[in-house]
């Protein structure tokens, strides 16, 4: 393909000039895998178009939320319909008591569900209500594993901080840290031991309930099980962190998917059709606490905004009115999976693709990869060299080892073609 990016580029010095390393958020500057990042113009379906014009097929889907692919005309048509009745109130709507009763529709143990503006907020307003609730400080979560940016999470987390291999994040003090507890990922030994360590002392343990901030990990089987026994043991709150799993590996998520009951559950932009929206639940004894009913204090201007719930609820409706969206997904993403390993096994590479559902990654390593050390060790300047390949042929991959890849039910079974034809051309050159 006649491929350039003068556009992109002359963007980027621009961005550089007024915006920190010329991005929103760290990993879109393409920094650990080099190169220019593009800037998009606009997307439809399954593809993306940058700023000279360049068709990409898009495997990140703004990091989850495209499920239905890109400008979805449903929630294009809900958005505009309702933006010219205002963009914000400050005062509640009926929509919200709408959105609120679909995702409770859809998600098992959600009997109260608070909206915020992004999958962080939920994260720390669901740690702070499991504090306050169980009245303990410490919290568990998973090497590798990305609940946001609050700085209690900001310790061994996946994601940016794992790409960029940040090891301290300055500016998150010791007296925070000191409460965050870190266990690898898969290893219940380990979650057994800090349980028996600090004991009394654990108000929750937050979990990605399939991983997407290390590459895709699933759980390994009887996992979950464990932990959920642990929290019941010892008084813990279980919190799943669904921002990427809710209403994507089954319209009841992880917890449906997977067969395991959270006592919190947060979300993020799956629920806002790709707007800016997090939210979370969970069993009304825990969810009370929070203000007006409860003293956990917690707020925001925006929260339930209404074009954000609209986009939302829309694209939600379309997930619980065609069950067959998941089997789709499923199919297509199984149908990537077998494609990329029969390019990879004529390779002369190691290799390790993880999936589940319409979640998939893979890692250059000849050994498992079941936790951040794992998805660590393996060759990711071969990832670097890989995404730079697919992306010159059209095919944009997330621009690090150490985050999944979305399907969505807009790429074809050409797309899908068409990406491990590249693949195989690429790993027949190496
Ligand atoms: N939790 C998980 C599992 C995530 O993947 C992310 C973002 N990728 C977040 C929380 C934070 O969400 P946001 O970027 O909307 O703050």
């Amino acid at each position: 393909m006649s491929y350039t990016t003068n556009k992109s580029k002359e963007l980027f010095e621009r961005a550089q000039l007024s915006i920190p390393g010329g991005v929103n958020s760290p990993v879109r500057a393409f920094k650990s895998v080099g190169g220019t990042p593009l800037f998009m113009k606009n997307a439809k379906g399954a593809y993306m178009y940058d700023a000279d014009g360049n068709q990409y097929i898009d495997y990140i889907n703004s990091w989850g939320p495209m499920i239905l692919g890109h400008a979805y005309e449903p929630v294009v048509n809900a958005i505009r319909n309702k933006v010219a009745d205002s963009t914000s109130y400050g005062a509640p709507t009926e929509l919200e008591i709408e959105m609120a009763e679909l995702i409770k529709s859809m998600a098992p143990n959600v009997d109260l569900v608070r909206m915020v503006s992004s999958g962080t907020e939920a994260c720390m307003s669901a740690l702070r209500l499991a504090r306050g609730y169980t009245g303990r400080n410490k919290f568990i979560k998973f090497e590798g594993c990305y609940h946001g940016h609050a700085d209690a999470f900001l310790v061994k987390a996946g994601s940016g901080v794992a790409t960029f291999n940040i090891q301290t994040v300055p500016g998150v003090t010791t007296g925070v840290s000191q409460d965050t507890l870190t266990a690898p990922y898969n290893d219940i030994a380990a979650v057994e031991q800090l349980a028996a360590q600090h004991k009394g002392e654990i108000a929750a343990i937050i979990i990605e309930p399939v991983a997407g901030n290390m590459g895709c990990i699933p759980p390994v089987p009887g996992y979950m099980e464990a932990l959920r026994a642990i929290c019941d043991k010892e008084g813990i709150v279980l919190i799943f962190d669904e921002v990427m799993t809710g209403f994507r590996l089954a319209a009841g998520g992880a917890q449906e998917r997977l067969g395991i009951n959270a006592d919190l559950i947060t979300y993020g932009k799956v629920i806002g059709g790709g707007m800016p929206v997090g939210a979370f639940g969970g069993k009304k004894e825990i969810m009370q606490h929070i203000a007006p009913l409860g003293n956990v204090y917690q707020a925001g201007t925006l929260s339930g905004n209404p074009i954000a719930m609209i986009a939302g609820y829309t694209m939600l409706k379309a997930l619980k009115d065609d069950p067959s969206i998941f089997t789709q997904l499923e199919e297509k993403t199984a149908y990537l999976h077998k494609g990329l390993d029969e390019a990879l096994k004529m390779a002369n590479t190691p290799y390790v693709i993880n999936r589940l559902g319409s979640m998939i990654s893979v890692h250059f390593s000849d050994k498992p990869v079941t936790n951040f050390k794992d998805a660590a060790s393996a060759d990711n300047a071969l990832f670097n060299k890989y995404f730079h390949a697919m992306l010159n042929e059209g095919i944009y991959l997330p621009p690090s080892a150490y985050e999944t890849w979305f399907i969505s039910t807009a790429l074809s079974t050409a797309d899908i073609d068409r990406t491990v034809e590249v693949t195989a051309k690429f790993f027949k050159n190496n």
